[in-house]
């Protein structure tokens, strides 16, 4: 059986951006704004067509995570300082977008 990859760590850069470490020795990176406007929650992503609705550069460039509270063992839920909390961010989807955010 394969394993996800889980994260073992992360901090905030003076970059702007989320950096999480992963149990096979990957670090990926998110700038904040990518992040916040990559949330996939039903309030960004329309349940019904699937389409996006905030995009990142909807978001002000000086957003931050507040908090980012694990859940169970698949997600965080990030809190952001425009009071946004409503989006889980599974490792799985973390990982993807971290090829995208280039
Ligand atoms: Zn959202």
């Amino acid at each position: 059986m394969i394993e996800e990859p889980i994260p073992v760590d992360f901090k905030l850069t003076p970059e702007n951006e989320l950096e999480i470490k992963w149990n096979d020795n990957e670090v990926t990176r998110y700038r904040f704004q990518f992040l916040r406007g990559s949330c996939p929650c039903a309030e960004c992503v329309s349940e019904d067509t699937g389409q996006r609705l905030v995009f990142p550069k909807d978001i002000p460039s000086n957003i931050r995570p507040v908090e980012a509270r694990p859940v169970g063992r698949y997600a965080y839920q990030i809190v952001w300082s425009d009071g946004h909390d409503t989006g889980l961010f599974s490792y799985k989807y973390l990982r993807e977008l971290a090829i995208g955010d280039s």
